[in-house]
């Protein structure tokens, strides 16, 4: 059975660096993998943005430091690799979230994922439908080329998703602006882009799966506008289902209200697991509650969609109209006037890639009055 690896850890890296070194070689023990002389492993960390490790957006780079560490003791040649969200040029983020430092003096190749290369969603040589909808996947072709992956999540919130974790972490594997065109041909449908984030993971299988849970994000992640929160734990597993599985479990979520967990149980990936280590369970996790609730007759579904849809909120006085949000923007759905934003929301497809780049904390989730009322009334019902 598959086995999640659940350990409490800090930043000290005295301290990490054992811990790291002892989960990878659970992990492939569990599974029967070895890392051995001369494999190419890509490292892929959790890069959205430049930001400072105590910001919690991105993967802590002593976690990264010590699996490159783990790969050279092996003989492996490590490579660490990610396509981030933000306009932040590779290298400079690298520098300002800490990684560089870390790194520092170490033989490993650090650069951004660049080139993509057709896949079939295969699995086993078998084709992967109907249960995924994808057929053909453009991936970063260092990650399908590689003999090894090394997955390393951040722990964070997501407003679209709920969570990010293992499985969604692999969706930095598709190169650049590709991304964006993605979230603008699902649009708000969880459905189908879990099913799509499901499907990569099925092609690339990540051997060793460890999230960074030590200092995570609540609130509206998993830009600046999360709340970091500090967990004081590493998880991992050969298997990167299990472990979201887990996760939710720690947190008090229900294992299938993410919508990755949901879509991998209806693929057939989602296997059984048992927990080796002491699980701590975590109180109050803040969560982000977003509703999708595009309904009704034609004619008035646009009224109903954004009366009765979260969506993207500029905040008076934060925003610095640096362009970040119009840029990402999939739908071309915010303007800049130079005074101030306005947004589309007929356009707006609720990604929130606009909230994950603002590095001013200048965009909230709005609620409309008219969604409040009904989810207060609903709460009253639920509690009777
Ligand atoms: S405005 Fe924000 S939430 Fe809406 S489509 Fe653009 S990036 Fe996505
Ligand atoms: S909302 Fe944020 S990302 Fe968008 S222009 Fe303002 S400061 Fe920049």
């Amino acid at each position: 059975m598959v086995k999640v690896f659940v350990k409490e850890s800090a930043y000290d890296y005295a301290v990490l660096r054992k811990d790291m070194f002892d989960m990878m070689a659970a992990i492939g023990e569990s599974s029967s993998v070895r890392i051995s002389a001369g494999q190419r492993v890509i490292i892929k960390p959790n890069l959205l943005t430049s930001a400072r490790p105590d910001k919690a957006l991105t993967t802590h780079p002593l976690i990264i430091k010590a699996a490159v560490e783990y790969v050279l003791e092996k003989g492996a040649l490590p490579q660490v690799s990610d396509s981030h969200a933000s306009f932040t040029k590779f290298p400079r983020l690298i520098e300002e979230c800490g990684i560089a430092g870390a790194l520092n003096g170490l033989p490993v190749d650090i650069k951004e994922f660049t080139v993509s290369k057709k896949v079939l969603s295969t699995r086993g040589g078998k084709e992967f439908t109907p249960a995924s909808r994808y057929n053909t996947l453009e991936l970063a072709e260092d990650a399908l080329e590689a003999d090894i992956i090394i997955n390393l999540p951040k722990l964070k919130t997501h407003t679209q998703m709920g969570l990010t974790l293992a499985v969604k972490n692999l969706f930095g594997c598709v190169v650049g602006r590709r991304k964006p065109q993605w979230h603008f041909n699902l649009g708000e449908n969880k459905e189908l882009f879990a099913g799509l984030l499901v499907t990569i993971y099925s092609v690339l299988r990540p051997e060793i799966n460890i999230i960074d849970g030590i200092l995570g994000m609540e609130g509206d992640g998993p830009g600046t506008a999360g709340i970091p929160r500090h967990l004081g734990v590493i998880m991992g597993s050969s298997n990167a289902v299990a472990l979201d599985m887990a996760v939710c479990r720690m947190l008090g979520a229900e294992e299938m209200s993410l919508p990755t967990n949901k879509a991998a149980s209806d693929m057939g990936l989602a296997d059984e697991f048992t927990i080796s280590g002491e699980m701590k369970y975590v109180e109050n996790f803040i969560i982000p509650t977003l509703t999708s609730m595009v309904f009704g007759p034609p004619f008035a579904r646009k009224i109903l969609r954004n009366n009765l849809t979260s969506h993207p909120k500029n905040i008076e006085g934060a925003c610095k109209l640096c362009n970040e949000c119009v840029k990402i923007c999939p739908a071309q759905a915010i303007t800049n006037d130079a005074k101030r934003l306005h947004f589309d929301y007929d356009k707006c497809i609720r990604c929130y890639c606009c909230i994950e780049v603002c590095p001013h904390k200048a965009i909230r989730v709005y609620q409309p009055l008219a969604l409040k009322s009904i989810k207060k009334i609903s709460k009253v019902f639920h509690t009777r």
